[in-house]
């Protein structure tokens, strides 16, 4: 079933959504070559239980940790750990919060030093056709309208969408009903109704759409190796326009003072 949240349940959600925006912000403080990826977990997981929420990821069908951090080839689901940033890498930090009974759950890819032009134009375009999609997120438009304002926006570029994974919607449950793929045909798939929320998250890769999963059966990466954006936002959709309960609006403070 699909979830209609109460104005109530919405402003409950809206909190563990901008806590993980906070969390993102005192992740992209430290983000620079020579972290560890481990260490940027460990920012993550202190912030988010002193503010008296729990990691919505850890644990969660087993996952070890408090983000999801994947490097430049990575997509998603990469596991925290010894590994090195260095100057030149991108990298997708995906986190998700726990409080009051509702999960958060926001991603943002960030650029480690300097990175090549056409890798940084990969992700601002990622980023902006998050924000083409949640025009679309308002009540009378169906499923299939987001995910081809993303496919039409980011295929311009020569980019591809990963079919694999997609978004979905948040609530309760950190994954519910219903997906939201970053593909698809205008006017097809469900209708939107106010009330529903959605983490909607292109997966943009810079090369072809296929990926395959590592053997330490989490890490997903692309299989030609080329660099892969994530950008997500939780979203509540509304007549007009939709309600965006998470926020980049802390992380972007911090890389605008970088
Ligand atoms: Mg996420
Ligand atoms: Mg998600």
């Amino acid at each position: 079933m699909i979830y209609i949240k109460t104005d109530e349940e919405v402003e409950i959600q809206r909190q563990s959504s901008l806590l993980v925006g906070k969390t993102l912000a005192e992740v992209a403080k430290i983000i620079k070559p020579g972290v560890t990826t481990i260490e940027l977990d460990k920012v993550a997981e202190t912030f988010i239980r002193d503010n008296g929420a729990k990691p919505g990821f850890k644990g969660y069908g087993g996952f070890p940790a408090t983000l999801c951090i994947s490097v430049n080839d990575e997509v998603v689901h990469g596991i925290p750990g010894k590994r090195e940033l260095k100057n030149g890498d991108i990298v997708s930090v995906d986190c998700g919060t726990f409080m009051n009974g509702f999960y958060g759950d926001s991603a943002y890819t960030f650029a480690v030093g300097e990175v090549k032009e056409s890798v940084l134009m990969l992700l601002q375009r990622t980023k902006e056709s998050l924000y083409l999609a949640i025009e679309q997120a308002i009540v009378g438009k169906r499923v299939g309208d987001i995910g081809h304002a993303v496919q039409k926006y980011v295929e311009g570029f020569g980019y591809s969408v990963v079919r694999d994974l997609v978004g979905h919607g948040v609530g309760r449950n950190l994954h519910e009903k219903p997906e939201i793929p970053n593909y698809g045909r205008r006017g097809s798939g469900i209708k939107l109704k106010s009330g529903m929320c959605l983490a909607i998250e292109p997966m943009i890769n810079l090369g072809v759409k296929e990926v395959i999963q590592d053997s330490d059966g989490w890490t997903i990466r692309t299989v030609d190796k080329q660099p892969s954006a994530h950008f997500e936002h939780d979203v509540v959709v509304r007549n007009g326009k939709a309600d965006i309960l998470s926020t980049f609006e802390y992380i972007e403070q911090v890389l605008n003072k970088k």
